[in-house]
């Protein structure tokens, strides 16, 4: 990492939404919460103070809960036809577009990514999933029903929204997974509390502002910032809330099950992955090494979906390996404000703590460090990319969700489908998998014997029309598409007779 890079400057709306204050969106209004209480959020390119944020607790969560319900039962939003809700949410599309720069610059300060990264992925496509579910508003429609009961019937299914909804978000992508929580919400009818991570609040209260800015009525989206095990915990514990929406790891989504069956509310999760990638002697290699490289190394792996297990055919096992070590070395890691980075900080401390042990554990396990392993500097929480060999299906590398730019490489002897199925089968997770082959056949029937939520062949990338959720202990349900919109609404059967 280069000491003298040049930043971008920051722009000067930037700086002084970052000066604050940070307050909590209840009602309508931005309040300080009930205790006084804040917490500190960092830079991770340098570990800096960025800003204090109002730290949210049971009091100022059951008064958004309410609010919300409010919202919901009888305010404006219950009123509003799905036409206008579509405009509504159409308008905070564009008003994310006219401030894209300013939330790409509020991100990488807060998260760490690059620069160029939040505003080529993380804006375009927070914005094209509110225009996407915008288009939903008006689509949600249920259908007519034969049924054979004796007499003459008309029966018919009808969606309603589901009603309050508590989303819990994580820090890797703050900005999209916000969208991704309350675009479908919104567009179902429903009403939302919404509580960002505690390490990534900005860009969350940057769009607060934006959703009061156009005009959507008071307590339709309520902002709580605030730590998990209180905020958060007391939001899918609450009897107000009707469906719980989170997304982070494993461990929590099952604190959030627990907590949400007291009362049955509708839960959606989409937790970790481990996905495999996996190479067949016939792929294009050079597009494989870019693909895979991409795939871990992006957003310091901090993705749920990252490919962070590679399975090549023994042919083209060194030349990938090679190839993606080489591209490690090469990847230019740096703060997320220098342009030529592409690379930037992992999120915290605790996350480079735990990155590093798990590169430990791996060498300790008998794992082979082809490239990477270390710490970068001592300013802020920069990893090197770093690529395992000799790694075994069970060594805890291989096995947990590291959310680091770790890649464990292992290849395979014969090309025999249901094996490599099995051994990329293999992990508690089932979120992705990743091929590469220019055989169809093969590739069809790989995606038939793989168990994640979706298979990418050749290539990568996100749409808001494409379902996204996992297998297994990779979550519940789907976010995205039409079935991200219907977790959002209840299904219901009207019989008339005639
Ligand atoms: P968490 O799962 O702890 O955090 C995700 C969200 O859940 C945050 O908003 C957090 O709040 C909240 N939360 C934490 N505890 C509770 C609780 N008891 N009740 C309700 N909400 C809660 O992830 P971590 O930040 O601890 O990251 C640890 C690991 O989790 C990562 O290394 C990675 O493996 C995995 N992870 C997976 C993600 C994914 O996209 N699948 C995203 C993030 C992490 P707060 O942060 O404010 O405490």
């Amino acid at each position: 990492m280069s000491v003298n890079v040049s930043m971008a400057a920051i722009p000067a709306a930037v700086s002084e939404f970052i000066r604050g204050p940070h307050k909590l969106l209840i009602d309508g209004k931005w309040v300080a919460a009930a205790s006084n209480k804040t917490f500190s959020t960092h830079n991770p390119a340098n570990g800096s103070l960025l800003a204090e944020i109002a730290a949210a607790e049971a009091a100022d969560v059951d008064l958004a809960v309410n609010a919300a319900r409010r919202a919901f039962d009888d305010g404006p939003w219950s009123r509003m036809t799905p036409a206008a809700r579509a405009k509504l949410i159409w308008r905070l599309a564009d008003a994310l577009e006219t401030h894209a720069e300013e939330f790409a610059f509020i991100e990488t300060l807060d998260n760490g990514k690059p620069l160029n990264d939040a505003k080529i992925v993380d804006l375009p496509h927070s914005i094209e999933v509110l225009r996407y579910f915008a288009g939903w508003c008006t689509k949600l429609n249920g259908e007519s029903i034969s049924i054979s009961n004796p007499g003459t019937w008309h029966a018919y299914t009808m969606r309603e929204p589901v009603g309050v909804v508590g989303s819990i978000t994580p820090w890797n992508a703050p900005l999209m997974m916000a969208v991704s929580k309350i675009a479908p919400a919104l567009a179902a009818g429903c009403t939302v509390v919404l509580k960002p991570a505690e390490q990534t609040p900005l860009t969350t209260l940057r769009l607060g502002q934006l959703i009061l800015d156009v005009g959507f009525p008071e307590g339709v989206v309520n902002i709580l910032t605030g730590f998990g095990e209180t905020a958060g915990a007391a939001m899918t514990a609450h009897p107000g809330i009707d469906k719980v929406t989170f997304t982070g790891s494993t461990d929590v989504g099952r604190i959030i099950i627990r907590a949400a069956a007291n009362d049955f509310k509708r839960v959606t999760l989409e937790l970790g992955g481990k996905t495999p990638v996996i190479v067949f002697p016939d792929a294009d290699i050079d597009r494989a090494i870019e693909g895979a490289a991409r795939s871990i190394f992006s957003n310091a792996g901090q993705i749920c979906n990252a490919g962070s297990r590679l399975y090549a055919h023994r042919d083209v096992f060194e030349k990938l390996v090679d190839g993606v070590s080489r591209r490690a070395s090469e990847f230019r890691v740096g703060p997320g404000l220098a342009a030529s980075t592409q690379m930037g900080p992992v999120v915290s401390q605790e996350q480079l703590d735990r990155i590093s042990g798990f590169i430990a554990s791996g060498q300790n396990q008998g794992a082979e460090l082809r490239v990477g392993g270390g710490r970068i500097g001592s300013e802020g929480y920069f990893i090197q990319p770093t690529v395992l060999t000799g790694t075994r299906p069970d060594m805890d590398v291989v096995q947990q969700e590291i959310f680091g730019p770790v890649l464990c490489a292992m290849s395979y002897e014969e090309a025999d489908l249901d094996r490599i199925a099995r051994e990329a089968n293999a992990t508690s997770y089932g979120l992705g998998a990743v091929l590469w082959t220019q055989n169809l056949s093969t590739a069809h029937k790989m995606a038939k014997k793989l168990k994640a939520g979706t298979v990418r062949v050749n290539g990568g990338g996100l749409d808001p029309a494409l379902p996204f959720g996992g297998f297994k202990q990779s979550g519940w349900g789907r976010e995205l598409g039409r079935e991200g919109i219907e977790a959002y609404t209840e299904l219901k059967s009207v019989a008339m007779a005639l």
